[in-house]
C-alpha cells in the first residue's frame, strides 16, 4: 500500500492561523513625534515609545492589536507525517470483532509535526493550515478573511 500525503517529508511550508495579528501603530503618548517642546519651551523624549525604539521598533510605534484574521504566522520544515486511512468500501458490517464502526469510518485524517515547533513532543499541525507556497497561504487567508471562516 502507498499513502499519498498533502505534503512530504523535509518540505518547507507556509502555515496560517486565525488570530488577533500584533502589529504597530503611533504612540498615543506622543502621535509618534517622539521628541516634542512643552509649552514653556522644554523638550521632552517619549518616554512611552522610547523603550520601544531601544528594542528596535519603529521610532515612534507602540505595540497593537488587530481584531482576528487569518494570517501567515511562519514557515517550518515538516519532520513527521502520520496518516490514517479508512476502507470506504471494503469491510463487513456483520463481521465481529472491534471493527471501528465500518459503515460509518472516521474521515481521512494527516497530521505533521514540524522541527521549528518539535518532532515527537511537539505541535501536531493540520493540513488544512499548511501551505505549499507563500502565495497559496496568503490567498488561503484572503478567502477565509473574506468569507470570514472563523475558529474557535
Ligand atoms: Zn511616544
Amino acid at each position: 500500500m502507498k499513502i499519498e500525503t498533502k505534503f512530504d517529508l523535509g518540505q518547507k511550508v507556509f502555515l496560517i492561523k486565525y488570530d488577533s495579528k500584533p502589529t504597530r501603530k503611533p504612540c498615543d503618548k506622543c502621535g509618534g513625534v517622539v521628541e516634542y517642546e512643552t509649552p514653556t519651551g522644554v523638550k521632552v523624549r517619549c518616554d512611552k515609545c522610547r523603550y520601544a525604539e531601544y528594542q528596535g521598533h519603529p521610532r515612534g510605534t507602540m505595540g497593537s492589536f488587530l481584531d482576528s484574521e487569518w494570517y501567515i504566522v511562519g514557515t517550518g520544515t515538516i519532520g513527521r507525517v502520520s496518516a490514517t486511512r479508512y476502507d470506504y468500501n471494503g469491510g463487513d458490517p456483520d463481521a465481529l470483532g472491534m471493527n471501528y464502526q465500518p459503515q460509518k469510518p472516521d474521515s481521512d485524517k494527516e497530521e505533521y509535526m514540524l522541527w521549528e515547533t518539535g518532532i515527537g513532543s511537539g505541535t501536531l499541525h493540520s493540513p488544512d493550515k499548511m501551505f505549499a507556497t507563500e502565495e497559496d497561504a496568503r490567498k488561503e487567508c484572503a478567502l477565509r478573511n473574506t468569507t470570514e471562516v472563523k475558529e474557535g
